[in-house]
């Protein structure tokens, strides 16, 4: 909890209350909504802050904010048009130590050449630089950085991996497949942990967001999370889903969920299976386009009777990343046979086949989608599916017809994590520019009623929490936006528990 109570304020703005926007004014006092008045009544003597509109604080509900700051303390890459841009970046690196970053991309640069690590010398000046390609599949490392690796031209190729060498037999510095984790570069350190979690919570609080589902925690997110909390540097809620081998798993089975403040351990995330793009979502049927193929089943049905056992137990929640229609069907089923009823998450529910539909709201089952994800799949989903079974994805109309609640979220930084993007991609409210495209189901798409629902309410069910109302007597967190002339939704800051922060 925030320490200090903090200042009487007024909200004056489009509110969005009992789901239709209303103009008026919010008087907030000690971390709670006081008055809703209507418009021109201000109280006298209180500050007021004037926003476009005033929405319930928006929760993402699923994302990995730790890994976003990590994301965004590396050396972005992105764009560089020629070599020299590229190593004048790498130049400008701040600190010392390892070099890490990512987004070069050799096919925009004049004669398309691999980068080589002795290019990399003098920008370097001896660091070690990890730099991985665009797509993921090259890293462009340093001298350094293969001399601390033991890298040499006697190296081998590792299967499925290969180091690039010049026609005299020495080592390029660039690094393909699996040949790019022979150089690692070292483990985060706690100091590390807390930075990055800092800097991607400060950057999700300027997006406007209050509060976030945290997937797959670990001892050391926790740990940073408690740190910061502790400091009073933390800009939004933190709902963790520990992982199964944690600590923090095992106190959730010794004692349930704790915390009290703005981080709150609420349950334990599993994996029933992979991803779709890489042919690892556990199918029923054989993929489209590999016959024989039906994904990764990762979840044995006794270890998830045992977890749902222990969260009945426990009073904690589970949820379940399960991306194919196969690994949807094992949680439901699993939700059958057992007598255990603790809040459980269906996390991603991709495609789901129309016979398990009617199953989510009988067994209080509670998908959590992010639409984004639908629309960065569209140029392959189909080919993996094929046309009858893409009717079974990405059905967010029907999950949100069919469940007793429902929480949306980015799955941050997989996706991007503007919140607006994410509503924008459930509604597909186009705007100048044409993004987002006009998706492949018209009938799937929500209300920005519903999809708001997915941000405010679902997420605080999902926890056992009541979610932030524009009413008296509610918590004061609170979202505030600016409506740029496009209809795009830019954050205007944030309120949380009564104290406001403005975006910068
Ligand atoms: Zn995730």
């Amino acid at each position: 909890m925030p320490n200090a109570a903090p200042q009487p304020l007024t909200l004056e703005g489009l509110l969005w209350r009992r789901e239709r926007w209303t103009p008026g004014a919010l008087v907030l006092r000690g971390g709670r909504v006081a008055e809703v008045l209507p418009p021109g009544r201000s109280p006298r003597g209180v500050p007021v802050f004037r926003a476009d509109r005033v929405t319930p604080g928006l929760v993402d509900g699923h994302g990995h904010p730790s890994g976003l700051g990590r994301q965004l303390g590396r050396l972005d890459l992105r764009g560089c048009a020629s070599l020299d841009e590229a190593l004048s970046r790498v130049a400008s690196a701040p600190g010392d130590g390892w070099i890490l970053g990512e987004g070069w991309d050799q096919e925009r640069w004049e004669g398309r050449p691999w980068p080589t690590a002795e290019a990399l010398e003098g920008s370097a000046r001896g660091r070690p630089c990890y730099l991985r390609r665009v797509d993921g599949h090259a890293a462009w490392v340093s001298e350094a950085a293969l001399r601390l690796a033991g890298l040499a031209p006697g190296t081998p190729d590792p299967p499925g991996g290969r180091l690039l060498r010049h026609p005299d037999g020495r080592l390029t510095g660039v690094l393909l497949d699996t040949a790019m984790r022979l150089i690692r570069p070292p483990r985060p350190t706690p100091a590390d942990r807390e930075r990055d979690l800092a800097r991607g919570a400060a950057h999700l609080a300027d997006l406007g967001l209050t509060g976030i589902h945290v997937m797959g925690a670990g001892d050391e997110e926790l740990a940073a999370a408690l740190l910061l909390e502790a400091r009073g540097a933390l800009p939004l809620r933190l709902w963790l889903y520990a992982l199964p081998e944690s600590e923090a798993a095992a106190r959730l089975v010794r004692s349930g969920p704790w915390g009290q403040g703005l981080v709150r351990v609420v349950g334990v995330k599993l994996f029933a299976d992979g991803a779709l793009g890489s042919r690892g979502a556990w199918l029923s049927e054989d993929y489209a386009d590999a016959p024989g193929e039906r994904g990764l089943s990762t979840l044995p049905d006794e270890a998830l009777d045992l977890w749902l056992r222990r969260a009945d137990d426990g009073r904690f929640g589970l949820a379940v990343h399960a991306i194919g229609d196969r690994a949807a069907r094992q949680v439901l089923d699993a939700r059958e046979r057992s007598a255990a009823r603790p809040p459980l998450r269906l996390e991603h529910a991709q495609i789901v086949r129309p016979e398990d539909l009617g199953r989510l709201r009988r067994l209080a089952v509670t998908p959590s989608f992010q639409p984004l994800h639908g629309h960065d799949d569209r140029a392959w989903a189909e080919d993996r599916l094929g046309p009858r079974r893409m009717a079974w994805a990405y059905r967010w109309a029907d999950l949100v017809r069919e469940a007793h609640s429902y929480v949306l979220g980015s799955d941050l930084p997989i996706a991007r994590a503007d919140p607006w993007e994410g509503l924008s991609a459930a509604t597909r409210e186009p705007w100048p520019g044409g993004w987002p495209l006009a998706g492949p189901m018209p009938r799937q798409r929500l209300t920005e009623a519903q999809a708001l629902r997915g941000y405010t309410t679902g997420p605080a069910q999902a926890v056992g929490e009541r979610g932030p109302e524009l009413e008296p007597g509610a918590r004061a967190d609170l979202s505030l936006w600016r409506v740029d002339s496009a209809g795009r939704w830019h954050s205007a800051g944030t309120v949380l528990h009564g104290a406001l922060r403005p975006s910068p």
